[in-house]
């Protein structure tokens, strides 16, 4: 049984002139550990294909199913429990307190969460661990680097132990190298948990299991990084415009 399955499944905006397609007919299956690319040109339809799958944004037409179950009958307590449950959503903005040490944005998160007042410090020092920034755990977030910072907020999304993790550009706006390092680490972090990453550029994902590009709200072509550079299709031309010195 896989994970998340969509089948068939389709969504629109709609205002009072115009409907756009945010994701048309796909169908998709994601198994427990994998680490997914989502690609295409902006505008595609990857963020909608990530907000339907974490319950971030309803669909119309189609079922998803997750572990097995049907969604399409899901209350809105029912959405807020799977995301509470299962998603850890990193976004391209961090989110954390600049006057508070790398220290004390975790322990500020495990607070939130409920953890229990005597775990909470091996907890926030394990997790520190984790993303790399033990060297950095007194530092004031004003003081980190974006790609720290985007630490401290993946280390704040693993202290919920998510199924499934969600990157949504959180690494846009980093410099390659930076981005490149965070994905690669992120492999290791993330192992067991089902990662979807969208990124932009990608160089910086190539180990990636499987890429899914999107392209007008359909799944244009999935694969692995150099089987789907093989082809003569979106990929590679999206991948040659990015190669361009
Ligand atoms: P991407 O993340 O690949 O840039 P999106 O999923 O955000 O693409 O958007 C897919 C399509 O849906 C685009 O045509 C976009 O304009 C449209 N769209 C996305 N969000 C909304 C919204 N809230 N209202 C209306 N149209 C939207
Ligand atoms: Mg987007």
């Amino acid at each position: 049984m896989a994970m998340i399955k969509l089948d068939q499944v389709s969504k629109y905006y709609r205002s009072d002139e115009t409907v756009s397609v945010g994701m048309k007919n796909i169908s998709l299956e994601f198994e427990l550990g994998e680490f997914v690319a989502v690609t295409g040109e902006s505008g595609s339809g990857k963020s909608t294909l990530l907000n339907v799958i974490s319950g971030l944004d309803g669909y119309e037409d189609g079922e998803l199913f997750l572990f097995g179950e049907e969604t399409s009958h899901y209350t809105i307590a029912d959405w807020e429990r799977y995301r509470g449950t299962y998603i850890g959503f990193v976004f391209q903005s961090y989110n954390i307190i600049d006057s508070y040490t790398v220290y004390q944005n975790v322990m500020l998160a495990l607070e939130i969460q409920g953890y229990d007042k005597h775990e909470r410090k091996q907890r926030a020092l394990d997790l520190i661990e984790q993303v790399g920034l033990t060297s950095h755990k007194n530092h004031k977030a004003s003081r980190l680097s974006g790609g720290q910072k985007q630490r401290v907020a993946i280390a704040r999304v693993l202290l919920k132990a998510p199924s499934i993790l969600v990157f949504d550009e959180a690494t846009s706006s980093l410099d390659s190298g930076s981005e490149q390092a965070i994905l690669k680490s992120l492999r290791e972090i993330a192992e067991g948990h089902t990662s979807l990453v969208i990124a932009h550029r990608l160089s910086t994902i190539e180990n990636a299991d499987r890429f899914i590009v999107v392209d007008q709200g359909t799944i244009v072509a999935s694969g692995k990084h150099q089987e789907l550079l093989a082809h003569q299709g979106i990929y590679s031309e999206l991948h040659r415009q990015q190669c361009k010195p």
